[in-house]
């Protein structure tokens, strides 16, 4: 069952949110196929829209892959293999049998069929192609049964420019497309939260880059290196990362020197704000991002949240902040980063981190800290000499 491209197997996408948009959804949907041509770019696959959908086409060889990037791309509900044929009842029948036979092999014991019919040429309307194609599939495979409230898949049948019926929807990561939202710069550490903190703006469509603070010998390269990988983890998301690492060992040495043992950590967050405003300045980003969620770590009650936050002018996304650890790192396997977040390299703060620290520290008394710590020329210093490399879909990232 070739479809028009000459590839045996097509794929259709269901969008997500983007069907919500007004006078923008042309714009939406633009950057959702360009970020689908991107991922599909080397499977050989072909891309076409059609009334609300988007098809795929494949070959059988490349299914594998499309099927891998289809559960990478943002922006869709759902996605589904169907079967494309011609518009005469024996050929929708004969899909409808086929497909409940892939239901029924992958477990499936109960279903629905649901019927939409853009072409009212078709001479059974949607109620005639439930009751038909349920009682076709019923006869081919009579252990299946039908549950119309609570079936365990639901047979889709499309009748349009062709007919299209599919079982098996796989659920889309769903939220909007990258690059429709606005660009900013994620704070990265090793942990478990801040790349979470990143797919979850990549999901409302904002394109993002990473800095990682990096406190040589005090860290170690491996420490470096997991955040890069985290940063690799994102960008079969985000289509793209820039990772800006930031040697930050003078600025923590020099907050451990100079400031009272128990502000050092609220004092090196406000260092790194400092530096990751001036960085997104300079490269036009629009906001930093963070894993902070509240009251997770001393640092992060709302008054040292306030502190850290207190001697910058760009806004600080915080998606975490109402979340349970307990589904951030649910999250985290979801998106495949938990593996590599667990691994033991501490990160800076965790080796510099006080004893008993300030838990309510006012703006007040921090800024004056910060500035007697004077870290203007240290934070000028670590940009200057910062490196970046580009992480592109999952390839490992290119230093420059
Ligand atoms: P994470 O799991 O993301 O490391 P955390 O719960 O360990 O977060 P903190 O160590 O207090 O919390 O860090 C809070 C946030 O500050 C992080 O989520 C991250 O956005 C940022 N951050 C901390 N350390 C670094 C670093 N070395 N480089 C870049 N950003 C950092
Ligand atoms: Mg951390």
């Amino acid at each position: 069952m070739e479809n028009k491209n000459g590839l045996p197997r097509t794929y259709l996408l269901k969008p997500g949110e983007l069907t919500l948009k007004g006078g923008n959804k042309r714009e939406f949907e633009r950057v959702l196929i360009r970020n689908l041509e991107a991922l599909l770019r080397f499977t050989g696959a072909a891309v076409s829209p059609a009334q609300g959908r988007y098809f795929v086409h494949s070959s059988e060889d490349g299914a594998e892959k499309v099927e891998e990037a289809l559960s990478r791309l943002i922006g869709i509900s759902g996605w589904a293999k169907t079967r494309v044929c011609g518009k005469t009842p024996e050929e929708v029948l004969h899909a409808c049998t086929e497909t409940a036979g892939e239901c029924y092999a992958a477990g499936i014991r109960t279903f629905k069929i649901e019927a939409r019919r853009t072409d009212k040429s078709f001479p059974w309307d949607s109620y005639g192609i439930r009751s038909r194609g349920g009682a076709a599939i019923l006869d081919v495979w009579p252990d299946l049964r039908v549950d119309v409230h609570k079936p365990q898949t639901i047979i889709n049948v499309e009748i349009r420019d062709r007919a299209y019926v599919y079982g098996m929807e796989h659920r889309g990561l769903r939220g909007l497309p990258v690059g429709t939202a606005g660009r900013g710069l994620l704070l990265l550490s090793g942990g478990i939260d801040s790349p979470v903190a990143g797919f979850m703006m990549l999901s409302r469509g904002m394109k993002v880059d990473a800095v990682y603070f990096h406190a040589y010998p005090y860290t170690s390269e491996e420490a470096r290196q997991k955040a890069a990988r985290l940063a690799e983890i994102l960008s079969r998301y985000a289509l793209g990362i820039k990772l800006y690492t930031v040697g930050f060992t003078a600025v923590q040495l020099r907050v451990k020197e100079r400031a009272p043992e128990p502000w050092s950590t609220v004092l090196l967050r406000m260092a790194m704000m400092d530096c990751a405003e001036k960085l997104a300045q300079k490269t036009g980003l629009k906001c930093l991002i963070t894993g902070e969620s509240l009251s997770q770590v001393a640092s992060q009650t709302i008054e040292n949240l306030t502190c850290a936050q207190s001697r910058i002018r760009l806004p600080v996304l915080r998606p975490l902040i109402g979340m349970d650890k307990e589904d951030i790192i649910r999250k985290s396997e979801a998106i495949g980063a938990y593996a590599t977040s667990i691994l033991p390299y501490a990160d800076c703060c965790v080796i510099f981190s006080p004893l008993h620290p300030v838990l309510r520290g006012t703006p007040r008394e921090s800024e004056a800290l910060y500035e007697k710590l004077d870290l203007t020329g240290l934070i000028e210093e670590a940009l200057r000499t910062c490196t970046v490399e580009t992480h592109r879909e999952g390839r490992p990232g290119r230093q420059s």
